[in-house]
């Protein structure tokens, strides 16, 4: 089964299917301001906000 790739949070491509991070906090997708990892996420959001814990590992 393969693994389906999130967009980063705040890209164009998020944004599409209907993310509702922080885009200028987020670079666009590309990163955390002021950080080298990791991103805002908008704990409404349908794809990035949906990471229940026990179902790592994908
Ligand atoms: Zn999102």
């Amino acid at each position: 089964m393969p693994k389906q790739v999130k967009p980063n949070p705040g890209s164009d491509e998020a944004i599409k299917k209907g993310c509702s991070c922080p885009i200028l906090d987020n670079g666009r997708g590309d990163q955390r301001l002021g950080d080298t990892r990791g991103f805002w996420i908008d704990g409404d959001c349908p794809l990035h906000a949906v990471d229940n814990p026990g179902t790592e590992g994908e």
